[in-house]
């Protein structure tokens, strides 16, 4: 959305489409609730918070995209901030900077626990003021229009140009062409690929699986980061968040017996980084068999602990946990997509004319794993960027209109939707068990040939049937599931939130 409207301000005569295959608001976006990170103390500096990226990382991140994100933070806030973003002050008027896994000093910009929602908020209020910015709702992304469509082989090593895409109006239930002098891909992450994940059901992967369908550069799949406070609700899909911003206030994670038994594994214990907590979570419930283990919020102070996060308190006082005497139960679950399409410093891709940004990017940025808070700022830095690359060049760009209208392949409702629900389902509980906080070669091994089964059923009734939103997310999960399974095959030492047991 700054990416759009950036360009609506820089090119009033130019029109900017916006395709979202939900409501407007329904996005991770929405759901962020810790906050955004940037040096704005005084006792912090640029270099503190581009050690710990890139110590959460691993350090194999981009150096000069990580420090060239983080300079840029507090720009980039003060613009959302005058246009309308408000983050909560303390009582002397500051910033109130809260303090997350992996962040050696406080640097987190929040709006109480909801601070997603309220960037959200105000970036669609921005949006309904530009003229020339029309949001789509309901269009469904099924592929990217490239030279492919024009009937030129391609590959990933040939020049590709991009044209806009295929979109399936969900209400009027046709196929629209949508041509573009620009695409700007900002599809989010792939949570859904798992059984347990705090992304909500539109988090299937849809722009990464296109993106490498028509050839793009594709790399890092294998660092899928699992938050480790995701609270324990059987059969309940997506997870509800329990915030990191919950441990940076002095929560404790505890097992049934009452002890902080992440400390054995750093000694920053809750405050390590994500990668760290998960694994120490996955061992302690591997070796206790118990279903979960909980966050100790009960010797913090009560009125300051519910002012900073209502929407937490509320939420497991709706279920019956009172965090004023109950531990809250907890388990990992998939969070965040570390890797994606490759986009260099002004988030273009591999493929001419298409750019990429936000959760379904790979940047360099976050290496082997992602430093909580930056991934929203990576996103307002990233789109600055793009901004200013496609305003400077789309008057040298003209329209294709070679372009075919979609040609329907399959004209047959599905027999049973329910085939692709259960696949779905399959998928999910495949990369749940062989392919989630720890791998093993076996696993992986196991995962690739169960895959390969959903996958030709799947294009087989992708090709014999209409296409509906379903079919092409279990289409793209499968995609997914497949560039996650394969790249962690070659991944050939173990960094981040990648682990396997038959590696050092
Ligand atoms: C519970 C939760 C808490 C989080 N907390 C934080 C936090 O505190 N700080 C932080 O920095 N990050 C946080 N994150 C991560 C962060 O929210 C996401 O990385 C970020 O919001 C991604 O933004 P995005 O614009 O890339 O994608 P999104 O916000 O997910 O938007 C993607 C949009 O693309 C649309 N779309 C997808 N596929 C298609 C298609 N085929 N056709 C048409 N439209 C499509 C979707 O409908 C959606 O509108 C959190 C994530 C979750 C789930």
């Amino acid at each position: 959305m700054t990416y759009a409207i950036k360009v609506a301000k820089a090119n009033p005569d130019k029109s900017i489409i916006i395709i979202t295959k939900a409501d407007k608001g329904e996005s991770n976006t929405k759901y962020a609730q810790g906050g955004i990170a940037a040096v704005l103390d005084e006792h912090d500096t640029f270099e503190n918070h581009i050690e710990d990226t890139l110590r959460a990382g691993d350090y194999i991140n981009d150096k000069e995209v990580v420090t060239r994100v983080v300079e840029e933070a507090p720009e980039r806030l003060k613009e959302i901030i005058s246009w309308g973003t408000r983050f909560d002050k303390d009582k002397t008027g500051e910033y109130d900077l809260g303090k997350e896994g992996g962040h050696s000093l406080n640097r987190i910009l929040h709006h109480k626990d909801i601070t997603g929602f309220e960037i959200e908020r105000a970036l669609l209020e921005k949006i309904a003021e530009c003229r020339n910015i029309e949001v789509l709702q309901h269009h469904f992304a099924i592929d990217l229009i490239t030279d492919h469509h024009l009937g030129k082989l391609v590959n990933r090593r040939t020049e590709n140009t991009c044209y806009g895409a295929y979109t399936l109006n969900s209400k009027k239930n046709i196929i629209e062409r949508v041509l573009a002098k620009i695409t700007m891909l900002c599809s989010g992450g792939a949570g859904q690929v798992y059984s347990h994940t705090t992304n909500p059901i539109i988090a299937t992967g849809d722009g990464i699986a296109m993106a490498h369908r028509a050839k793009a550069l594709v790399s890092d799949m294998e660092f899928v980061q699992f938050h480790p406070t995701a609270l324990f609700e059987p059969g309940k899909s997506p997870s509800f968040l329990i915030s990191e911003a919950v441990r940076g206030f002095g929560a404790y994670i505890r097992n049934k017996k009452g002890e902080r038994f992440v400390l054995k594994s750093d000694q920053r214990g809750e405050l390590a980084s994500r990668d760290i907590v998960s694994k120490a979570i996955d061992k302690e419930l591997k070796v206790s068999g118990e279903n979960c283990v909980y966050l100790d919020c009960t010797h913090l102070e009560h009125d300051s602990f519910y002012n900073h996060f209502p929407n937490i308190s509320d939420y497991c006082k709706k279920i019956g946990i009172d965090f004023r005497r109950d531990w809250i139960p907890i388990v990992p679950a998939a969070h965040y997509t570390c890797g994606g399409i490759n986009v260099n410093l002004n988030s273009q891709t591999s493929i001419t004319n298409l750019y990429a940004c936000g959760e379904c990017s790979r940047t360099g940025l976050h290496g082997a794993n992602r430093l909580a808070s930056n991934s929203l700022l990576e996103a307002l830095v990233f789109a600055h960027h793009a901004a200013a690359d496609v305003s400077s060049k789309i008057n040298s760009v003209s329209f294709n209109d070679k372009i075919p209208q979609w040609n329907a392949e399959g004209t047959t409702d599905p027999d049973e939707l329910i085939l692709i629900t259960h696949s779905r389902k399959e998928l999910q509980t495949i990369m749940s068990d062989y392919v989630a906080i720890v791998r093993s070669n076996v696993r992986l091994k196991r995962a690739l040939s169960r895959l390969k089964i959903h996958y030709e059923e799947t294009e087989e009734l992708y090709k014999s049937t209409k296409i509906s939103p379903q079919l092409c997310e279990l289409r793209n999960l499968i995609t997914i599931a497949y560039l996650i399974v394969t790249q962690s095959m070659i991944r050939p030492e173990n960094k981040g939130a990648f682990y396997n047991v038959d590696l050092n």
